[in-house]
C-alpha cells in the first residue's frame, strides 16, 4: 500500500502567511504534521499559528527573513528547540513587484537595477539560503523533504515579469541540482522538489483576471483559452501534490519539477 502519511513531522514553511503557503500550513497541520510558520509578517503568522492550534493541531510561528543568514540560523535553532528537527522545508517565500515588470509606462530598458535584483534575491537566494541552514539538520538527521515553488514562468517566461521568470526558472534549476547534492554527499532519503503552479485565483490576483460583474478581463481570457481544463486553479489544489512529495508514497522521486496547472504546460494553443 502507498503511504501517503506525513503525521507527526515537522514542516518548516517560509512565507508561511502568504496565500499559498497559509493554505498549505493548514492541510498539512490537518494531516499531522506539526508546523513551523517562518514569515516577516509576524502578526499574521501569529493568527496563522492560533487558527491552526485551535483547530486541534500544532503550530508556532518564528520571525524569520529568507535573504538574512542571521535571522534564518536563529528561526533555525528555534525550531530545532521547539520541534527537535526539521523533516519537511517548504521553500514559499517568493513573488515579484511591479517596479520589476514591464509595462506600457515602464519599459524593459528602465526597468530599475534594485527592483530586478530583489525580486531575483527573494525567489533564488530566499529559496537556497534556507535550505543551506535546514539542510543541514536533515544532512544530520540523515533524512528529509524539501519542496520548492517554481512557476509557469520557468518553463517558458511570462511576458512583462523578466526578473521573476529568471528565477523562477533558476529555482528549477536549482531544485535539480539540490537533489543531485543531497543524493551524492549526505543522504539518498533526503529529497529535494519542485511544484510549478499554474494560474490560481486568488484575493490579490482576481482584479486582475476577473471583471467587477464576475466575466473573465482579457488577461484572464488568454489564460483561460491557454489551459485545457478551462478554468483557474485554487491555492488549495496544490496541497496534495505537496503532501505526496514529502511522505514516503514519493521515495523515489526528487529533483522533479511538478507543474500543478490545469493542462496549461503541456498545451502549444493548437
Ligand atoms: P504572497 O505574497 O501571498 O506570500 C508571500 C509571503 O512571503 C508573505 O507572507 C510575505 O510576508 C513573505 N515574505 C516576503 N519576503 C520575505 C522574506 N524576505 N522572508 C520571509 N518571508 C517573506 O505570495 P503567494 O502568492 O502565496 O506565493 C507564494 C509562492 O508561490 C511564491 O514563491 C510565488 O512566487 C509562488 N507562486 C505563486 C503563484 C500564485 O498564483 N499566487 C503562482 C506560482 C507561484
Amino acid at each position: 500500500m502507498a503511504n501517503f502519511h506525513i503525521k507527526g513531522k515537522t514542516a518548516v514553511i517560509t512565507g508561511a502567511s502568504g496565500i499559498l503557503c497559509s493554505t498549505l500550513a493548514r492541510e498539512l497541520a490537518a494531516h499531522g504534521a506539526k508546523i513551523a510558520l517562518l514569515d516577516i509578517a509576524p502578526e499574521r503568522a501569529g493568527q496563522l499559528a492560533q487558527e491552526i492550534n485551535g483547530a486541534g493541531a500544532e503550530a508556532v510561528s518564528f520571525y524569520c527573513d529568507v535573504l538574512n543568514r542571521e535571522s534564518i540560523e536563529k528561526a533555525g535553532q528555534a525550531v530545532a528547540n521547539r520541534f527537535g528537527g526539521v523533516d519537511i522545508l517548504i521553500n514559499g517565500a517568493g513573488g515579484n513587484k511591479p517596479a520589476a515588470t514591464a509595462s506600457p509606462e515602464l519599459s524593459f530598458f528602465d526597468l530599475p537595477g534594485d527592483a530586478l535584483s530583489w525580486v531575483l534575491n527573494l525567489n533564488l537566494m530566499g529559496t537556497i539560503y534556507p535550505t543551506q541552514v535546514f539542510g543541514r539538520f536533515m544532512a544530520k538527521q540523515g533524512s528529509g523533504c524539501v519542496v520548492n515553488i517554481s512557476s509557469m514562468a520557468a518553463f517558458t517566461p511570462l511576458t512583462n515579469t523578466v526578473a521573476y521568470s529568471a528565477a523562477k526558472a533558476a529555482v528549477s534549476n536549482f531544485t535539480q541540482w539540490m537533489a543531485v547534492y543531497f543524493s551524492q554527499n549526505c543522504s539518498p532519503k533526503i529529497r529535494v522538489n519542485a511544484i510549478a503552479p499554474g494560474f490560481l485565483l486568488t484575493q490579490q490576483n482576481d482584479y486582475l483576471l476577473k471583471n467587477p460583474d464576475g466575466s473573465d478581463t482579457e488577461r484572464g481570457r488568454k489564460i483561460i483559452s491557454g489551459t485545457p481544463m478551462g478554468r483557474y486553479g485554487l491555492p488549495a489544489e496544490l496541497a496534495g501534490a505537496v503532501i505526496f512529495l514529502c511522505s514516503p508514497a514519493a521515495s523515489f522521486i526528487t529533483g522533479a519539477v511538478l507543474p500543478i496547472d490545469g493542462g496549461f504546460s503541456a498545451y502549444c494553443g493548437v
